[in-house]
């Protein structure tokens, strides 16, 4: 199944992608994708529910909501594909690094990305975002897909100067209001393999990253098991999977984002997000 959520922001509604690609209301089911739907076989009961049923569509021009409610944590890897690792001149991990997100930063996947106050060093991150189905508690490796609800994905916008320059830890280049659009939709795992997907982002038509996800160094199922090993993963969490190389810290001279650019990405088998950069109000 393809999940997505439409409607103004914070009143989003669920939806469901047919496979002929029609958008569908299922405000109707009568659940929003939350913690409390992941965690009580929410997608197997929606794909029940759903049946043969007709469902209204979505009115065209809706607006397109992250495809999950607020979750409790935004779990980022850092430095997971090895150009990107180098390209920072930062040594290859020997384990994931891992840093949080705050969850306020998560917007639609066509949302407008602020350029925070005092901001001159915004970046882009393309990142396969992964999305947490059950509670996962020091799971196995060789079962960590069996916790996994689903993919999207997720851009991970980074304020360079606050992350590196300014002391302290990654989060707060991190977390700022709109640094986490997802979308366009949530991909269900059983959809979906993850090991082996192109994934790019463009900035104002130009290529700036391109990869795959076979060049992680730790893959999903290894990222969901070692995590599980600190915190307990919630139903409806998020782990974002870390980018691969090309971006605008790294580049000879360096490219920051300014209002009026616009940024777009994708991933194979998922769908593509962009959003337009304005200054915070
Ligand atoms: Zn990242």
């Amino acid at each position: 199944m393809r999940l997505f959520r439409h409607g103004l922001a914070g009143v989003e509604k669920p939806g469901v992608i047919s496979p002929e690609g029609v958008l569908l209301d299922v405000s109707a089911f009568g659940e929003d994708y939350s913690e409390a739907f992941f965690g009580t076989r929410g997608l197997e009961r929606l794909a029940a529910w759903l049946g043969d049923r007709e469902c209204p569509q979505v009115p065209a021009g809706s607006r397109t909501g992250a495809p999950i409610t607020r979750p409790s944590k935004i779990v980022c890897i850092g430095l997971n594909y090895r150009d990107h690792a180098r390209e920072t001149n930062a040594p290859i991990p020997d384990e994931p690094v891992v840093f949080m997100k705050a969850t306020s930063a998560c917007i639609g996947p066509n949302d407008h990305v602020e350029v925070p106050r005092g901001s001159t060093k915004t970046d882009w991150e393309v990142e396969l975002a992964v999305v947490i189905g059950q509670r996962a508690k020091y799971v196995e490796t060789s079962a960590a897909m069996d916790y996994v609800a689903g993919f999207t994905v997720h851009n991970d916008y980074s304020e360079r100067e606050f992350q590196l320059e300014r002391g302290g830890q990654w989060d707060k280049g991190k977390g700022a209001d709109t640094f986490a659009p997802m979308g366009p939709c949530l991909v269900t795992a059983d959809e979906l393999d993850p090991s082996r997907l192109e994934l790019w982002l463009k900035v104002n038509g130009e290529v700036m990253q391109r990869s795959n996800t076979a060049d992680m160094i730790f893959d999903v199922p290894v990222l969901v098991s070692y995590v599980s090993h600190f915190m307990t993963l919630l139903p409806g969490d998020v782990i974002s999977t870390g980018t691969p190389r090309g971006v605008g810290l790294a580049r000879k001279p360096p490219l920051y984002l300014k209002p009026g650019d616009v940024v777009e990405c994708g991933i194979e088998g998922v769908g593509h997000i962009q959003q337009r950069i304005v200054a915070a109000r």
